[in-house]
C-alpha cells in the first residue's frame, strides 16, 4: 500500500472515531431525561417519598449539570460521587428524605451549610422562595455560583465561609439544611431556626453518625433522631468572616 493511501485511511479512521465519540456523547445527554425519571421512580419513589412537590423538583433539576464531568454520565446511579477536594454530591435518596423532612413550600426561606455541587440548594430553590448556601472550599462555592447563574436560579445566595456561624444577616431562617456532619449540633444555627422552623443535620464522628431533625417550638428546641447516614465532616475554619 503507497504511503499517501495508508494517510488517508488513517485520517479516515480517525474521522470515524471523533464521529463515534460525538454520537456517544449525544446519546448520554439524549438518555438523561429517562434515567432521571428512573431514578424518581425506582430511588425515590419506591423507597416513601410521597410529596408531590419533592417528586416534581426531583423530576425537574438535572442532576448531571452538578456533577463533574468525567462522572456526568453516572448522574442518576444510586449512589453518592465525588466532586472534588475529597467531598461528594449526596446520594439521590438521600437529598429526597432531607427535602420532605422540611415540608417545603413557596413561601420558604430556607439555610443551607455545604453547597457543594449546588445539588441540594437547586431542589430547595424549586420548592422555595429564597436559598441561602454557605460553603467553605472557595472553589466549589465559586463553581456552584457560576452554575447557578448560567442555568438562572436567582434565589439562591451562596457565601463562601465557614457554616458554624450560620448566617445572621438573613436570620432567622425558616427550614435549615446542613450536608455535612459536626460532632454536635451547633448552637448558632439552633438560634437562627425561627420559630415553628424545622432543621436537618448529620451529627456524631464518622461511621456513627446520625440525622437529626430539630424543630423550635415556643422558643423551645425539640430533638429527634432519625437514620443512620454517611456525611463528610463539617471542617473548622478559624477565621472569622
Ligand atoms: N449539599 C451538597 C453536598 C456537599 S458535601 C451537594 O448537594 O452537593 C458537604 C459540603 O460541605 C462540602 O462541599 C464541604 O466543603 C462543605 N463544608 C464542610 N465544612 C463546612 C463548613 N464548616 N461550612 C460550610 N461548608 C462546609
Amino acid at each position: 500500500m503507497n504511503t499517501s493511501l495508508k494517510f488517508r485511511i488513517s485520517w479516515l479512521a480517525l474521522i470515524v472515531i471523533v464521529i463515534d465519540c460525538c454520537k456517544g456523547q449525544s446519546k448520554k445527554e439524549e438518555d438523561f431525561p429517562r434515567m432521571r425519571k428512573e431514578m424518581v421512580e425506582r430511588q425515590i419513589k419506591q423507597r416513601g417519598i410521597r410529596d408531590a412537590n419533592v417528586l416534581e423538583a426531583f423530576m425537574n433539576v438535572p442532576r448531571h449539570i452538578f456533577v463533574p464531568a468525567e462522572y456526568r454520565s453516572l448522574s442518576y446511579k444510586d449512589t453518592p460521587l465525588p466532586i472534588g477536594f475529597d467531598q461528594t454530591i449526596s446520594q439521590p435518596y438521600i437529598v429526597a428524605y432531607m427535602t420532605e423532612i422540611l415540608n417545603p413550600d413557596k413561601n420558604m426561606r430556607v439555610l443551607e451549610i455545604g453547597t457543594g455541587s449546588g445539588y441540594q440548594a437547586a431542589i430547595l430553590a424549586y420548592l422555595c422562595k429564597e436559598v441561602y448556601s454557605i460553603e467553605i472550599i472557595d472553589s466549589l462555592g465559586n463553581r456552584a455560583k457560576r452554575i447557578f447563574e448560567e442555568e438562572g436560579y436567582h434565589n439562591i445566595k451562596v457565601k463562601i465561609g465557614d457554616g458554624y456561624k450560620g448566617w445572621k444577616e438573613y436570620a432567622p431562617f425558616d427550614a435549615i439544611i446542613v450536608t455535612c456532619a459536626p460532632s454536635n449540633i451547633p448552637e448558632s444555627l439552633m438560634e437562627q431556626l425561627a420559630e415553628g422552623g424545622k432543621m436537618i443535620i448529620p451529627a456524631g464522628e464518622m461511621y456513627n453518625q446520625k440525622l437529626y431533625l430539630i424543630e423550635k417550638v415556643n422558643g423551645k428546641i425539640r430533638q429527634k433522631e432519625t437514620i443512620p447516614v454517611l456525611f463528610v465532616p463539617m471542617k473548622h475554619k478559624d477565621k472569622s468572616d
